[in-house]
């Protein structure tokens, strides 16, 4: 089996505020633990020193290190976030891996350092504020028994900055022990396979992570950084095994050459890894690529060799209710994946409820 992959920071900065708060304690008594000795605590609350000479020297910086602030309160206001879930809850942001495709690029500002906040308890204190409250899932067939859902990871993969910031646990355990109300879940996506201590706590099943999973061509030349993909389907099984509920996000989807047989050999392997698993609850999320003209502008200022297709030609515009656009697959090539991948997993994981597709 692959090595777990897991990710230590070369460099660690605490703000002056963040460092007054207990969960900056663990946070530093983790990264010591796996070896980091350049921790500095800053006399101010900005981050300075993380500028390289180049674009790509400023992101090898970033990348290698781990920010610890104060999150402000624009982000403890939980925001919706459909169709993942009802309400978005940011435990970090930025993440340690090199995804020529990376979601981040473009929605976050200034050099993709990874920000873990340390005012934990104020970020989950917008579960308790939120329960109950205008859901999009809750109610609906699928997803009513999850309750008010919680997304972890629209900005972070939470898994794989966990062993140095312990923030998931927490989050895990205390909507687990219904700090937060009992009709409330939290929910995360990531790439990474460190699920040891995960598969140990008191869950009650209020959890449910999604392992983000790809075509192996994909996967391999474009995750950088991240678990190998028999890893990542090792630990959704751990994870099935240990009463989570589980999930598949598959994205970003690309028609690549030979697509059809690389995808059901994913969905064969997923198949054999959960067949025998006790009370599963498995979804899939099915997210094809798209771009958009500023997060192309990053990506390529990050990846300047990368091969992946963002070329507009091939593609379609699809206007945001934002008023901005973005470029997607054109509508034969969409319908073309949307069927098959219907068709396939009913055949091949009738378990697994599809969410939505898009
Ligand atoms: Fe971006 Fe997700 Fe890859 Fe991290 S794991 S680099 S957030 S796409």
């Amino acid at each position: 089996m692959t090595p777990t992959r897991i990710w230590t920071p070369s460099r660690v900065v605490v703000t002056r505020s963040a460092s007054e708060l207990p969960h900056t304690a663990e946070i530093l008594r983790r990264c010591v633990a796996a070896g980091v000795s350049d921790i500095d605590v800053l006399s101010g609350d900005r981050l300075t020193g993380l500028r390289g000479q180049s674009e790509r020297e400023t992101y090898a910086i970033a990348k290698k290190t781990l920010a610890v602030v104060v999150a402000p309160p624009s982000v403890l206001r939980p925001q919706p976030i459909p169709p993942s879930a009802d309400w978005r809850i940011d435990l970090a942001k930025g993440c340690p891996a090199h995804c020529q495709y990376c979601y981040l690029a473009g929605s976050l500002s200034g050099p993709p350092v990874t920000r873990v906040f340390a005012n934990l308890d104020e970020v989950l204190a917008g579960i308790g504020t939120h329960a109950g409250r205008g859901s999009i899932t809750s109610g609906t067939a699928e997803r009513g028994h999850e309750g008010t859902t919680f997304e972890l990871s629209c900005y972070t993969d939470p898994l794989g900055i966990e062993h140095v910031t312990g923030s998931l646990a927490e989050a895990i355990t205390r909507v687990g022990a219904g700090e937060y109300g009992d009709g409330v879940s939290v929910r995360f996506t990531t790439k990474f396979d460190d699920v040891a201590d995960l598969v140990a706590l008191d869950h009650r099943r209020r959890t449910r992570v999604r392992l983000s999973v790809n075509a192996d061509d994909i996967a391999h030349r474009f995750e950088g950084g991240t678990a190998r993909m028999p890893a990542r389907i090792d630990a959704l099984r751990r994870l099935a095994q240990a009463g989570y509920r589980v999930g598949l996000t598959i994205a970003p989807i690309m028609p690549i050459p030979g697509w059809r047989e690389q995808y059901a050999r994913l969905l064969a392997d997923v198949a054999d890894a959960v067949g025998d698993v006790d009370d599963l609850d498995l979804t899939a999320e099915i997210i094809t690529h798209r771009f958009t003209a500023s997060s192309k502008d990053v990506l390529l200022s990050w990846y300047p060799g990368t091969k992946l297709e963002m070329d507009e030609d091939l593609r379609t515009v699809k206007r945001t209710k934002f008023g901005g656009a973005k470029y997607v697959y054109p509508r034969e090539t969409m319908s073309e994946m949307k069927s098959w991948f219907t068709r396939e997993l009913d055949a091949v994981l009738p378990q697994a409820h599809l969410l939505y597709w898009t």
